[in-house]
């Protein structure tokens, strides 16, 4: 992707020492539930500047003219250029024009691989009056649940403390403001900030790895422990050599920082989440711990996680993708590194070699329990919040399960590769062996608690 395709702005006030953020709705499949700055994309062949305005516009209700900047209070106003994209005709018929000077061009942003879809943003910081937004709640709609004024200092708390989910760009700028308002730089470009900071002392590191369409890269996470004197890689899945140096360096950097790299923790056995391992053993000869059955179905000298020594770390047992599959709690910011229970796109394979259909229901009730403010899958973006994301997962696997259930007992009889293009009607023929493997995993749910029965490589209702 080329072209900026969106534009975003950091509201300040009081001489640059606050700034404006919003909380974004959960339901958005980018950054749903993230903070962010105000921003969104760009219609047509729009001007950067009018874009800009006519989002704040929208949003917040502010109008950047060159009479000034003013708080529109007439929401049908808002509404209607919403509706009808006539921002300019708007402006004219007020004999008015955007203020293109009042918007500071800050640095243009390049997102990484760490959200659902790419963004390439021009970010621009406007200064505005201290009573304006004073109360900016009643000004959000469809796309924030709220907004509040900030110092960069307590925003970049909240992200440390798991309260709060931001983007690498919020991180990243809420770090140069709390400096200075004007130390960046106009001609910088953020490009793909490729280790992404989620909490104190929790990174994620998005690798190109051999996984399941439509995810292309899987997340290995950095994590130090409570007083940040240890950390630890979890799932280095990438198989790109660039990639694969580059997380190297970062456990380089950390060590440089003082801190000691104890080990490597694998979720569970499968190949996308141990890519870079055989070059973290060649160069750093360290331990590799997970659950015991990978001894057998890995290449490598699995150690048992009872033996590290890591304050705030907790593992839990989450059999059903894999049965040896395992996701850790990271208890002072209330944030889950969920391997493969869930993914922020796509679902997860159920197969019938390790995976049990039952006992992932049944993990993923666990993890609802937790009531975490933070999930890392291993594939896709960070999730927000990520019970209510668990409960869909689970009503989504338990219509799929009736859906099959009720077609077996139709048919009377069948195989899994039978009953795939019913059930996945929208499905290329060519991911029919995949979805097999998920409808037999059913299959033998089903037989197992004797809904039905199996005979000669066919499943029967009986
Ligand atoms: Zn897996």
């Amino acid at each position: 992707m080329n072209n900026l395709n969106g534009v975003v702005c950091v509201l300040t006030r009081k001489n640059g020492s606050e700034f404006l953020w919003v909380k974004r709705r959960m339901e958005h499949n980018f950054m749903g539930g993230y903070y962010a700055f105000v921003g969104g994309g760009i219609e047509n062949d729009e001007n950067l500047t009018i874009a800009m305005a006519r989002e704040l516009f929208e949003e917040l209700g502010i109008l950047v003219s060159t009479s000034g900047i003013v708080q529109w209070t007439n929401l049908d106003d808002r509404e209607k250029i919403k509706k009808e994209r006539n921002f300019i005709q708007f402006l004219d018929s007020l004999e008015l024009e955007v203020d293109h000077a009042a918007f500071r061009p800050i640095t243009d942003w390049r997102s990484g691989d760490q959200y659902n879809q790419k963004a390439y943003v021009r970010v621009f910081e406007l200064s505005v009056d201290e009573e304006l937004l004073d109360r900016p709640k009643k000004f959000i709609d469809e796309e924030a649940t709220f907004a509040e004024w900030s110092t960069f200092e307590k925003g970049i708390e909240l992200l440390d403390s798991g309260k709060a989910v931001a983007s690498a760009l919020v991180r990243t700028l809420l770090i140069h403001f709390s400096k200075s308002i004007r130390s960046f730089e106009q001609s910088q470009v953020l490009e793909e900030l490729s280790t992404y900071k989620l909490h104190k002392g929790i990174f994620s590191l998005p690798m190109k790895s051999q996984t399941l369409p439509p995810s292309t890269t899987t997340n290995c996470v950095i994590i130090a422990d409570d007083d940040n004197k240890k950390f630890l890689v979890v799932d280095p899945g990438g198989t790109d050599q660039h990639e694969q140096e580059r997380l190297l360096r970062f456990i380089g950097e950390l060590t440089t920082d003082g801190l000691e790299f104890i080990g490597v923790l694998l979720t569970h056995h499968h190949n996308d989440h141990h890519g870079a391992l055989p070059l973290l053993l060649k160069t750093l000869n360290c331990p590799v711990y997970g659950h015991p059955k990978l001894s057998q179905r890995t290449e490598y000298k699995i150690n048992p996680i009872s033996n590290i020594v890591f304050g705030g770390l907790r593992t839990l047992e989450t059999p059903g993708h894999s049965d040896d599959h395992l996701a850790f709690y990271i208890e002072r910011t209330k944030t889950i590194v969920a391997g493969d229970m869930v993914a922020s796109k796509g679902s997860i394979l159920i197969a019938p070699d390790h995976g049990h259909v039952g006992d992932y229901l049944e993990s993923l009730e666990r993890l609802i329990k937790l009531n975490a403010q933070s999930a890392i899958p291993s594939h896709g973006s960070i999730l927000v919040q990520p019970s209510k994301y668990f409960g869909d997962y689970i009503s989504h696997r338990k219509k799929r399960h009736a859906d099959i259930y009720a077609l077996i007992h139709e048919k009377g009889h069948g195989t899994a590769i039978d009953l795939v293009p019913q059930i996945y009607a929208e499905l290329l023929p060519d991911l029919y062996p995949l979805a097999a493997l998920s409808v037999e995993s059913h299959l033998l749910w089903m037989l197992e608690v004797g809904d039905i029965s199996f005979k000669d490589d066919v499943f029967f209702v009986s």
